[in-house]
Formats: structure tokens, sequence, C-alpha cells
């Protein structure tokens, strides 16, 4: 007979008759994984690659090693996805034959399908559609795989007046036959692979409508993107859809209207942030901290304009490589000028404003930086993503001997921020270079070892865990970023420290060496919260708008519990205030329960309450945001507990 090797994950290896499926191999290790699989992968025996994945039911015709993969999988996942993204084009198919079918992926928590309907999919069609996806995923129907020359496909398509799958096939389809995939009545262009069938598409849910033009390209049809999540367990989804909800909810665009924190005016221009009074304090006492430790660790503070002559930015070679993403110039005195999108070579000047002795090294410039980016205006994002913001920018310019110090301390400077501003989770990576590639970076590959190497030194020296992304570093130098984890498990990009190679030689930059002679300083950018706006942000969605004593716009709410105690509320509010505390006397005439609500739903820290018989006993009923009623205390033994709260930052 006819065999071919298998050789399974754990090495066994067994001989089967050539032509058996992946699906027959996972029935003879056990019922139970033919149960479970959804996919395999397979490479061939004689090499050490990944391999790639097949349908359970395509045949081996030669000596593989293979693994059965079940929905602990994540690629098994995507595949699962996929394959719901096409029941929902059948689904569709059936409701609205009229469709055109553009592109199906799987995604991130599930997946998409789109189509070109003149009328928009309303609520109620998604509702029918998703009936109908259960209706067809009960029936079990088999996803098979099908081959058809190139020309009796693009003919197939044609015939049934699918113009985007037309497209698709003459722009993709390389080999003489093209894969399709039915699925019942429904056919699609596709390389697969797939689950069997649809029997095992349980957890899903159409979540929304979206727009986007065919093939991403302005100016093409508007395709109508149908958003759904998909998971292997109902318990999955319903988990996901639990976050998704917490998201919401914490989501800063809201709050910040809620808490009147900050606002975005139509009048003034998309991606523009209008810090509101309480927003504005908030950034405050942010930014005192910033510039306290920032003198504490030996930075100067610079201030440098927010627009200078475009020549610089030609010397800088933004208007290269970054142009973009700059605003255009602006005309003054038959010069133009630019609106700065960094704050690099504002430092630069300062720096090279007379000439530096090695004993001044480093010199570590910091500003909070406001800076002005064209961002497009389907990608800005409440304060995530906006087109001016101010950086907590710092450059420092040093010898190579300081430099791994230099590195350590911004690190360290990095961890006191998610320390002071209550983040206890990270994840480190360090980007480096492409080395297969030198021409297209700034620098020496001796450059490039040593600064990669000062990075990673400094890693593995404060026991870091870190990940290391190689060909991900721009072009002028490897950097580390530091991805703080916020309440809810989400990853933030937050902190960069970026070696670069590039400026300092554009710029001319020296410093005399002890040995009289002229040398060029190292460059590293730094930033910490990456922006204020987005920091502030992310601080809004951590908390869910209930900032820490130390950071609240008020810190204490006083409620008395009638106007009779009117007297003694202002006296308390008067007190607080006096104390240097952020205190606010609800004064109107409402019911007590009412004042609890409104301040409950301000998110304020301290309610203090006040009635007869704590203006008899000198003391206040304190009632915390989140811990709630904590009961009645001597007022001067309540001011010195905030105190000590604000003073030592807890969250
Ligand atoms: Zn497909
Ligand atoms: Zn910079």
């Amino acid at each position: 007979m006819d065999t071919i090797q298998i050789t399974l994950p754990d090495g066994a290896r067994r001989e089967v008759p050539r032509g058996t499926t992946a699906a027959e191999v996972a029935a003879q290790i056990s019922p139970r994984l033919a149960k479970e699989a959804l996919v395999a992968r397979v490479a061939p025996s004689n090499n050490g690659g990944d391999g790639e994945l097949i349908d359970l039911r395509c045949p081996l015709e030669s000596d593989v090693r293979l693994s059965i993969l079940t929905p602990k999988d994540p690629d098994a996942i995507q595949v699962l996805r996929h394959s719901a993204a096409h029941l929902l084009a059948a689904a569709v198919l059936e409701l609205f034959p009229d469709v055109k079918l553009g592109v199906g992926p799987p995604i991130e928590h599930g997946f998409f399908y789109e189509f070109l309907r003149e009328q928009p999919f309303t609520p109620e069609d998604l509702e029918r559609i998703e009936k109908k996806m259960r209706e067809l995923a009960a029936q079990d129907i088999p996803n098979e795989r099908k081959l058809l020359p190139k020309p009796e496909a693009v003919e197939l398509y044609r015939k049934w007046n699918q113009g985007f799958k037309c497209e698709l096939v003459e722009e993709k389809a390389v080999e003489p036959m093209v894969s399709f995939y039915t699925t019942g009545k429904f056919i699609d262009f596709c390389r697969g692979p797939h689950i069997p069938s649809t029997g095992r598409i349980r957890a899903f849910k159409l979540m929304n409508v979206a727009g986007a033009y065919w093939k991403g390209q302005e100016g093409n049809p508007q395709m109508q993107r149908i958003y759904a999540a998909c998971f292997y367990t109902q318990a999955e989804l319903d988990d996901y859809l639990r976050r998704l909800e917490e998201a919401k909810r914490r989501d800063h665009r809201r709050l910040g209207q809620e808490l009147d924190l900050f606002s975005i005016q139509e009048d003034a221009g998309p991606g523009l942030i209008f810090w509101h009074p309480k927003g504005g304090l908030v950034r405050k006492l942010m930014e005192d901290w910033l510039r306290d430790e920032l003198l504490r660790r030996g930075y100067d503070l610079v201030y440098t304009p927010h627009i200078m002559r475009l020549d610089l930015w030609k010397t800088s070679g933004h208007t290269d490589f970054y142009r973009e993403n700059m605003f255009g110039a602006v005309e003054v005195e038959k010069a133009d000028y630019q609106l700065k999108p960094m704050n690099c070579p504002g430092h630069i000047l300062i720096y090279k404003s007379r000439l530096r002795s090695y004993r001044e090294l480093p010199v570590r410039l910091a500003e909070l930086g406001t800076v002005y980016r064209y961002e497009r205006s389907g990608v800005l994002h409440g304060l995530l993503r906006v087109r001016g913001f101010t950086q907590d920018d710092a450059h420092i310019f040093c010898m190579p001997e300081q430099i791994e110090a230099e590195i350590e301390a911004c690190i360290d400077f990095a961890f006191a921020v998610m320390k002071t501003f209550g983040f206890g989770d990270y994840v480190v990576e360090l980007s480096d270079w492409d080395a297969k590639h030198p021409e297209n970076y700034a620098g020496s590959p001796e450059d490039w070892r040593r600064a990669t190497a000062a990075l990673e030194n400094t890693l593995k020296h404060l026991s870091v865990p870190y990940k290391r992304m190689e060909g991900e570093a721009a072009f002028y130098g490897p950097k580390i970023d530091v991805k703080l984890i916020d309440a809810i498990g989400r990853p933030w990009q937050l902190t960069t420290v970026q070696f670069d190679f590039n400026l300092p030689g554009r710029f001319g930059l020296e410093y005399v060496g002890e040995d009289g002679n002229r040398h060029q300083p190292l460059m590293v950018h730094r930033a910490l919260w990456g922006s204020v706006e987005r920091f502030f942000g992310i601080l809004i969605e951590h908390y869910a708008g209930a900032f820490p004593v130390w950071l609240a716009p008020v810190q204490a709410e006083v409620l008395p519990v009638s106007e009779k105690f009117s007297e003694y509320a202002k006296k308390v509010t008067g007190d607080l205030k006096a104390a240097g505390f952020r205190a606010h006397l609800d004064d109107r005439n409402e019911k007590l329960q009412a004042k609890i609500r409104d301040a409950q739903l301000q998110k304020i820290p301290y309610m203090l309450i006040v009635g007869g018989k704590e203006a008899e006993a000198g003391t206040v009923s304190v009632r915390h945001q989140s811990k709630g009623d904590l009961g009645p205390r001597p007022l001067a033994e309540f001011l010195s507990d905030l105190r000590q709260q604000v003073d030592s930052r807890v969250s």
C-alpha cells in the first residue's frame, strides 16, 4: 500500500495511506479530538518552518508534520471567525439577493463582511440577518472547497453580476486554478482554510454597520461593513460584551462631558482640545508633579516657539519624511514659517546656542511642548488622537559613556509615573533595526549595536521583562516603549525612550571633550506620558472618572441637611479651603438625597454631611464616593487624614 508518514506535535509517528485526511488522523487519535478539531496545520517533514493551515478534509499527499488545532489555538479561532464571515454573507444573500459582495476577513474579536447596497442596513435588518445565520448554522452546512480554472471563475462572477469579486479574482488569482468555498448556495472566492461545517459557529453577535470605501480608497464605491463579535463559547462572547460595556462606561469622551472636563468645539475645528476649569485643574496638578520631578531628576525646563522658520524643518529632515503629518506653512515677510510638529529642533537650537564642554553633559532639556500635527479626520479620537497636543518632551545630549545611566534614569522615571498615577501592570518592548537592511537606517552598525546594547543592558539590570521587536525601530535609532495596562486590562502605549543617530549630524552638534577635541554627542528623545491630552484621556478611563483624591478637581463636597445649618456648612467649607483643599458647598435648596446623588455622579471623593448634631459637636458625617458611609468624624481629624492622603497620592 502507498503510505505516508505523519509526525505529530509530541513526536509520535504514524503510517497512513496516502490521501488520508487530517480529520481521519484526528479520529484515529481520539474521538474527542475529532469532535474538537477545527482546522489542521501541516509542514513538510523535512523543514523546520511553521507550516500552513489546511482544511481538516484536505487529503495529505506526502510526509508531513501535522497538528490538529482545537478552539484553544488562536489561529483556529481566526479560521472559525472567517467561516462565520462566510455564514454572514450567505445569510445576507438569502435575505438581500441583490447585494454586491466585497471582502469578509476575520478580525480581532470577530469578523466583518462588506456589501454594496443602496439602502443602509438597519438594526432590524441586522436582527433578521443574525436570525438567518443561526438558522443556517443549525443546519450544519458543510464548507466545501472547489477549484476552478481562472477564466471560469471570472465568468461565474460576471454572470452573477459581482463586479468586486471579478476584480479580486483578476488581481489575486495567481495559480491557473482558483480556490472557492461553498456554504450551501453561497460560493466565495477564498483561499481558506475553513472549519468543516457551520454547526460549530454558535457564539456570535452582529454589532454594527460602518461605511468603508472599496479597497479603502477614497473615491471608490462606499461599502457597508457588517461587524460581528465571534468566539468559540457563549461564555467568552458574554465576557467580551461585558468588557465592551465596561469600556463604554469609561469612555473618556462621555465622561469628559458629564464631568465637564474638556470639549472639542466644531467652531474651532476637529482634534483641538478645550480644557474646561475642572479638566484644567487636573492638568495643573499633573504638570506640577511632573515639573517638580523633572527638576529633582536633573532636567532643565525650557520653552520654545510654536512656529519657526520652515528652513529649520528642512535641516531636521521633517519636510522630507514627516511632511504629510505637518500643517501647511505660513508666510510672513516673504519667509515660510512652520507650526511645529515636534519639539526636537527647538531643543537642539538651545543646545547649539553656545559651545558645550564635556563637563556640562548630560544636558537634559525638558518642555511641556505643544505641537500640531495633521492627523486625518478619520483617525481623530477624543483626547487620544488629536491635532494639537502638549508632549511631556525631553531631549538628552550626552557622551557615550553616560548613556546607560541616562536610559536607566528614564526607565526609572517612567516607573515613577506609573506608580504615582495608579498603574501596576505594563509591557516593555525594545525595538531594534532590521540588520539585513542597514541601508534603510541612519547611523552605523556600530552605533546601532552600542545603542541597542545600552537599552538591553538597562532593562536587564533593572530586571524588567521585555519583548524584542526586530525591525520595528524608526530609521533614526532603536527605542524602548512602555505600554501600561489599565484597570480593565487594556494596553496603552505610553513612554518612549528613543535614540537618534540622525539629528546630531544634521545639525552638526558638538561638545569639546576631555581631550580638547570636538565630538558629536548622543541624543535621546523621551516622553513619559506621550502627551498631556492622551495621558489625561487614559487617566479618565482608568479611573472611570473617579480621580484619586490628590487629583480630583473637587476633593470634598459639603452638604448641609437643610438651610438651617448653612452657617456651619460655610464654616466647614472655609476651613477646608483654608487648609488648602478643593472644597465646594452645595447650598442649593434641594433634598439631601438629591445632593448626594449629584455629588456621586460628579465622582467627588468625599461628601461631608452636616446637620444639627455635627454643628454642635464640631464634626462632619463622612461619605466616600466608593466606600459609602464612614460615619461622623471631628473636622480636624478629617482634615489631617485628607492631608495625609493627598500628600501620599494614594489612588
Ligand atoms: Zn473567505
Ligand atoms: Zn524629539
